[in-house]
């Protein structure tokens, strides 16, 4: 089939690869003229594993495109998926001025010469959005055009996007219109996962409650491992116990510095609005937010309290990115633990394996180093703070780690160090929901 994905980002390419992967004609459409041509010259916009090498095999095999021209890929494609950003605005509500941008762009390129399309909305969008998208382009296309408006909302995980869009645990697909079903589910053919097939307001339903279910998980583990510290009790042998209930799962009970990332503040904040103007409030996930935002407090206050004051103390950061395997710092808790760090007067030092480019630009204005190598970024450092799960961060030396810092304090937000192996190396290791370590205590 031949599919266009209007926005080339982080849903939009991987997606529109995935697809082509699977043996569709795909075309990629941005409006940011830079990044097209860099992905026309075979430059990789953003890093995620797998993705580039797929687009390298895709393009050759002349299945993938990339283009600047909406109409045309509206012209030569019977379905238009929309992937574009859908950020907060400062009330929580979600800023759907692209969504009805590129709506207003397809129904300019919509005649009734083309044929039958389907437009489909594969932003994270409140609901009702389908039938406002259904409306614009009623409004501006030209009379006789045969269109409908689908919701397929998008549950990838960055940092492994390729894997999960080729291997979906379902896949939800909201239509009001049979004929229009039956086309998206020819697009899923070669997916063998299951299909939910609902009604446009169903679909968009679901991806605000399963985003705002994960973050109300991460919330409940982090409330939990409070009062593990208080309690003396270990959160990670708790969420082991209650995570072997496959009622509950073990899946996002990892206690740590909170949620963070382009998805879950803004799907939370903006499935609180939508509930609020339907007149059916969600308080409960206001006490997610606030959960959230005490994890940093918490954690911050703790490593005030062990070095009394951080002005001038030079800190050393593993992490920018919001999680392991992405170079994405959007709503990034570590981004914003450094912030605090830095406005404290602290001389911060930060290192991540990929998100170097982007941190450093989500920290401008804030007096932050960042360092070529993971091990140089603790050098002299008077505590370490672990901000991000990645792998190699929880394999570090911690021996060698000892040797460079000057003061032996580890704060693990993200418990994924060896408790044992730090008290080993000689560390005071701090970490989430568990009994500070020290070695005297070994
Ligand atoms: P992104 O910012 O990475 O990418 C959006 C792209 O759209 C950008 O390349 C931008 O240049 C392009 N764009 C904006 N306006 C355009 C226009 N008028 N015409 C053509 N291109 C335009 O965003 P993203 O992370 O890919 O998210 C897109 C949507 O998918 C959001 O609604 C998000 O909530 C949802 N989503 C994101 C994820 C995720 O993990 N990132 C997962 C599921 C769903």
């Amino acid at each position: 089939m031949n599919l266009a994905i209007i926005g080339t980002g982080y849903v939009g390419l991987t997606t529109g690869t995935c697809f082509a992967e699977v043996g569709h004609h795909v075309v990629c459409v941005d409006n940011d003229e830079a990044k097209v041509q860099a992905l026309q010259q075979g430059q990789m916009p953003i890093y995620e594993p797998d993705l580039e090498e797929m687009i390298v095999a895709n393009v050759s095999a002349g299945r993938l495109s990339f283009t600047t021209d909406l109409a045309s890929a509206v012209r030569e494609c019977e379905i238009v998926f929309i992937a574009v950003p859908t950020p907060p605005h400062e009330d929580g509500s979600v800023d759907l001025s692209y969504i009805e941008g590129v709506s207003r762009e397809i129904a300019d390129a919509l005649t009734p010469e083309i044929g039958y399309r389907i437009v489909v909305d594969k932003s994270t969008v409140p609901v009702s959005t389908g039938v406002k998208v259904y409306q614009v382009i009623e409004r501006y296309a030209n009379k006789g055009v045969d269109v409908d408006v689908v919701s397929n909302p998008e549950f990838l995980r960055e940092g492994c996007a390729v894997h999960d869009l080729l291997n979906p645990d379902r896949i939800v697909i909201g239509a009001d219109s049979q004929r229009a079903m039956d086309m998206m589910k020819r697009v899923y053919q070669p997916f063998s996962a299951p299909i939910v097939e609902v009604d446009l307001a169903s679909a968009e339903l679901i991806k605000h409650a399963a985003n705002s279910f994960l973050a109300l998980k991460i919330s409940y583990i982090n409330a939990v491992s409070a009062v593990c510290e208080k309690a003396g009790a270990d959160v990670e042998l708790v969420a082991m116990g209650i995570g072997l209930d496959k009622r509950i799962s073990r899946h996002f009970l990892n206690a740590g510095l909170g949620y963070g990332g382009s998805c879950f503040p803004k799907d939370v904040k903006g499935f609180i609005n939508v509930s609020e103007q339907l007149g059916a409030p969600l308080e409960l996930l206001r006490e997610v937010e606030r959960v959230n935002k005490a994890q940093l407090e918490r954690f911050l206050s703790r490593i005030r309290k062990k070095l009394w004051v951080l002005r001038k103390k030079k800190i050393a950061v593993w992490g920018l990115a919001f999680k392991q395997n992405t170079d994405d710092v959007r709503e990034s808790v570590a981004i914003k633990l450094i912030r605090r760090l830095c406005e404290e007067g602290a001389r911060v030092v930060a290192y991540d394996p990929k998100a170097a480019v982007t941190g450093a630009r989500a920290l401008e204005g804030c007096n932050v180093t960042i360092a070529d190598d993971m091990y140089e970024c603790v050098r002299d450092a008077e505590v370490l703070v672990v901000a991000t799960e990645w792998k190699q961060f929880a394999m570090a030396n911690l021996v060698k780690v000892r040797e460079l810092m000057r003061l032996p304090i580890i704060f693990d937000g993200r418990n994924i160090l060896h408790g044992d192996n730090a008290v080993h190396a000689g560390f005071e290791y701090h970490s989430i929901g568990r009994k500070t370590l020290r070695p005297d205590s070994e």
